[in-house]
């Protein structure tokens, strides 16, 4: 059986030294870039992005939970900046790969997604302006987190992710369910619909794989059944009722949740948590 110290080497810290984000040159605002390898359609409107590192035998060199910022020069000579977390494994060597939802122009935002819809638009060989590492928590194993640097220890971890801020949420998941290190997790996902649903398969079969740990549980604001087809899952905003319904574990000083998603939807998360008597020491937003 393989040690404690090999499976963390293997799933949480992989080779960290000799990384790509520890060795690349940036430019004087920290920036580097990454060539595009590939680009997969997953749905109508979700795309694989597999970046090329310069080294092919190099790991990214982010924590697990860490995200990039993808930044997008603009004509005027602005800029925009969003936050993208991978979905490979940390110890994934010669490319990273990120799964990204384009939010395209309709009724209810005509401009659509900034950043999204110019991913989308990218061909294979495009370079992408990219910052990191950054996260202020990262998940090193066996209950030991790193919160701005200082070590915590959790056992007892609730998850709820809106959308596409499911990606540090699946990072967590999946290095756990990997390393089979011990971590109790729920995680409930709050989705428009049953086709928004990001990294489903995935998702999955983590819980199908890690079945003592790891409680799966999907809601859907915006379904209906005639529609979209039966649904036999949750329904509705992130509320009390799931929390207590998915059975989270309680206020604690064992307990951590965390969210991601939206603004709004962070808001009522944070607001669903206090009601129920969770502190601001037992949740983290990423
Ligand atoms: C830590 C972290 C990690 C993240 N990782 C990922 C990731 O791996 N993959 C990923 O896809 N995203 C991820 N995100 C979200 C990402 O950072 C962007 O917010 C997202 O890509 C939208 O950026 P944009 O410039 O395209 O949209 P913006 O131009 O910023 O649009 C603003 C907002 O308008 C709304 N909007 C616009 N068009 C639509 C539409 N068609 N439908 C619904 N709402 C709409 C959305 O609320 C959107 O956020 C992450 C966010 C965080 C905080």
């Amino acid at each position: 059986m393989e040690s404690q110290q090999a499976v963390i080497e293997r799933y949480f810290v992989a080779d960290s030294d000799n990384s790509t984000l520890a060795t690349i040159e940036t430019n004087d605002d920290g920036q580097f870039e990454l060539e595009l390898k590939e680009k997969i359609a997953l749905t109508h409107d979700t795309n694989k992005f597999i970046f090329k590192l310069p080294d092919e035998n190099q790991v990214l060199g982010l924590n697990v939970c860490g995200h990039l910022i993808f930044h997008l020069p603009l004509e005027d000579g602005d800029s925009i900046s969003r936050k993208y977390t991978p979905v490979s494994q940390l110890n994934e060597r010669g490319t990273v790969t990120f799964v990204i939802k384009t939010y395209k122009k309709c009724d209810e935002f005509p401009n659509g997604g900034k950043m999204s819809q110019h991913l989308e638009s990218l061909e294979v060989g495009a370079k992408v302006k990219m910052e990191g590492p950054f996260g202020l928590l990262a998940y090193i194993g066996f209950g030991t987190f790193t919160l701005k640097k200082t070590k915590i220890q959790k056992t007892k971890i609730g998850i709820i992710a809106g959308g596409t801020g499911i990606t540090p949420c699946f990072q967590l998941v999946q290095a756990s369910t990997l390393a089979d290190d011990g971590l109790q997790m729920v995680m409930l996902y709050s989705n428009k619909s049953k086709d928004d649903i990001l990294v489903k398969d995935e998702l999955d079969q983590l819980s199908q794989q890690n079945t003592n740990n790891l409680k799966l549980y999907h809601t859907l604001t915006r379904h209906d059944d005639e529609k979209h087809g039966e649904w036999t899952g949750l329904k509705g905003r992130v509320s009390a009722e799931h929390i207590k319904q998915c059975r989270f574990p309680e206020p604690s000083s064992d307990t951590l949740i965390v969210y991601c998603g939206p603004a709004a939807f962070g808001k009522t998360v944070e607001e669903v948590l206090t009601s129920l008597g969770y502190t601001k020491e037992m949740m983290h937003k990423f």
